[in-house]
């Protein structure tokens, strides 16, 4: 083809001069539009990694599920302060992949919301109540020992609470894993534990009679690091439920970097997680905060009177190669 003849050639002009009229589309990023819902971004690439873990292993069917969770977002523009609106998630499909981060974080949303709802209630009932921060650790084990290892720990902590000398008198209590330097696994529990004020009084535990109870109830030779802190003021509290219920949600330093070894880890992680409880409520607080051990079925977090919003939708898609959520026209 001659040089003249390309010039006269349409499809040659229009594959390498985009039109004016049309500019290229490029959705304008949801992390641009709405500062809260940046951990979408950051969330979501995270469950690709994982999603990837899982392809080709007998967890395909996770990678199937993770893949779709959360791909496409429909939010709407409610108003929020006076005059000012701003997005609220209307709609979404989430996989319920236990190790999905997508879901973990939307799951953690809603128990501190609910942990909101539940604790006043209680501290109205319980005013002269205190609180302590309880964290209780064992030794490493090998990742192929982790439930195993959880068993007995829990059996530990059911021992703990039966002694005549603990003072809790109610409990949150979750658990954490961390990848350990070695390429371990080091499980522990963070505990909020409800104790009488006669706690500060007569009742005292020193950090050492702790450890000696949590070495008891183990029955280990060993002197167990567990870590206790009382609450100062009411105030945090509520923090400090949110932090307790965190905990179990945040496996980022899980997955690892892609290496073979970080894919295998993960891969016995979710083996061995499978079915264990992540949160469990003891003593009186299941009066009140027992809905924290059951998975929380609305992942969206709808207002009981937002039928009156259903208009103005945005929707957003997951572009995997960018890591952002982009608008759809
Ligand atoms: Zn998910």
């Amino acid at each position: 083809m001659s040089d003249d003849k390309r010039r006269l050639d349409g499809s040659f002009v229009r594959s390498i001069i985009p039109p004016p009229s049309k500019p290229k589309k490029d959705g304008i990023p949801l992390s641009d539009l709405s500062e809260r819902d940046k951990p979408w971004d950051v969330h979501r690439a995270e469950s690709d990694r994982i999603e990837q873990h899982y392809q080709g292993t007998e967890f395909q069917s996770y990678a199937d599920r993770i893949h779709f969770c959360s791909d496409f977002l429909d939010f709407i523009l409610a108003p929020h302060t006076e005059g000012e609106l701003r997005l609220k998630l209307y709609s979404a499909r989430f996989c319920r992949v236990r190790t999905c981060m997508v879901c973990c974080w939307r799951k953690s949303l809603r128990w501190k919301a609910k942990a909101y709802q539940m604790l006043p209630r209680f501290i109205d009932d319980h005013p002269a109540y205190r609180f302590l921060f309880l964290t209780l650790t064992v030794k490493n084990c090998e990742i192929w020992e982790l439930r195993e290892t959880l068993d007995w720990m829990n059996k530990g902590f059911t021992r703990l609470s039966r002694l005549k000398a603990f003072p809790g008198e109610g409990w949150i209590k979750s658990v954490e894993v961390t990848k350990g330097r070695r390429g371990d696994a080091h499980p522990h529990f963070h505990v909020l534990l409800g104790v009488k004020a006669s706690y500060f009084g007569r009742n005292y535990l020193s950090q050492k009679k702790w450890v000696e109870f949590w070495q008891k109830s183990l029955r280990c030779d060993y002197k167990p690091i567990l870590d206790v802190q009382a609450l100062k003021s009411k105030d945090s509290l509520v923090g400090l439920v949110a932090e307790v219920i965190k905990y179990q949600t945040k496996p980022t330093n899980l997955i690892g970097h892609g290496r073979a070894e970080d894919r295998d880890w993960f891969l016995e992680y979710t083996r061995q997680m499978h079915n264990t409880k992540a949160i469990s409520v003891g003593g009186i607080f299941r009066d009140y905060f027992r809905e924290l051990e059951k998975e929380p079925e609305d992942l969206i977090g709808r207002d009981e009177n937002s039928d009156d919003l259903d208009e103005g939708h945005l929707y957003f898609g997951w572009k995997r190669k960018q890591k952002k959520y982009k608008l759809i026209d």
